[in-house]
């Protein structure tokens, strides 16, 4: 554990990062390789729960575009970010990796229920914790969520995985070529400047309870490692101003 410079971490994991490529569902081969890289910064002895999104499924503004009423198709979201959990628990215990997944909503024949205390007590037996079904409230996100979690289980930092993009830019590098990249920037940059890091709810509430996170870039193996270890890649977003 000496080198490990971040030793319990919130792993945000978008539904983008397990559709893979197509963009939509669960990719076999991405969350395989997800497990095996998990599995690896868990035998560094880093205590490790993820949060799950659902956009790979369903997002809510999917629904309420479709005329359904919002805080209905914002359950239907929770509910694909619980699909996504069990699909990573399923791997990852496959991988030797012990694990428990948490729901929001209750759905105790599949997972328990999210317990705070618990959490934190799997956390130390060195259990793998997925929280999944976002807040439990409709009109949140599940970035929202990583923040909430990392801030009730004490978590070191938010690791916001990203595809294929390395950190936070002055605007989008895929349309725009003199795009560059920010080292560092603090929670009020990101709000003031309006970057797309995470939503704003979930921004202030990382700035007020003062959590650091880290954006990098997911699509390249072993930086869940680097992060972890202190290697300065992505964009470091901390302190309030
Ligand atoms: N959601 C919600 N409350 C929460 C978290 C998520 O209502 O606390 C719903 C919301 O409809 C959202 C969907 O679940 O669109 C999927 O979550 P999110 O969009 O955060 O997933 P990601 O973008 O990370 O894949």
């Amino acid at each position: 554990m000496s080198d490990v410079k971040f030793s319990r971490i919130v792993l945000k994991l978008s539904g983008e990062a397990i559709a893979g490529e197509k963009g939509f569902g669960i990719n076999p081969t991405v969350i395989q390789q997800m497990a095996e890289e998990l599995k690896g910064v868990h035998e560094l002895g880093v205590e490790i729960a993820i949060v799950v999104g659902g956009g790979n499924i369903w997002r809510g503004n999917i629904g309420s575009e479709m005329g359904m009423e919002r805080a209905q198709a914002d359950y239907m979201g929770m509910l694909a970010t619980i699909m996504n959990a069990l699909a990573l628990q399923d791997v990852l215990e496959n991988h030797g990796v012990p694990t428990r997944v948490q729901t929001s909503v209750e759905m105790r024949q599949i997972a328990e229920p999210y317990i705070r205390r618990r959490a934190i007590r799997h956390l130390e037996k060195g259990r793998v914790v997925i929280f999944a079904g976002g807040t439990g409230n409709p009109y949140f996100t599940t970035d929202t969520t990583a923040a909430l979690r990392a801030a009730e289980i004490n978590a070191d930092v938010i690791l916001m995985a990203k595809n294929n993009v390395d950190g936070v830019y002055d605007s989008d590098p895929k349309f725009n070529k003199e795009a560059t990249k920010y080292d560092e920037l603090t929670h009020l940059d990101v709000i003031s400047k309006g970057l797309k890091v995470m939503d704003s709810t979930a921004s202030s509430l990382s700035m007020d309870n003062d959590i650091p996170l880290v954006v990098f870039n997911l699509n390249e193996a072993g930086n869940i490692r680097r992060v972890v270890l202190g290697e300065s890649i992505g964009t470091t977003v901390r302190g309030k101003h």
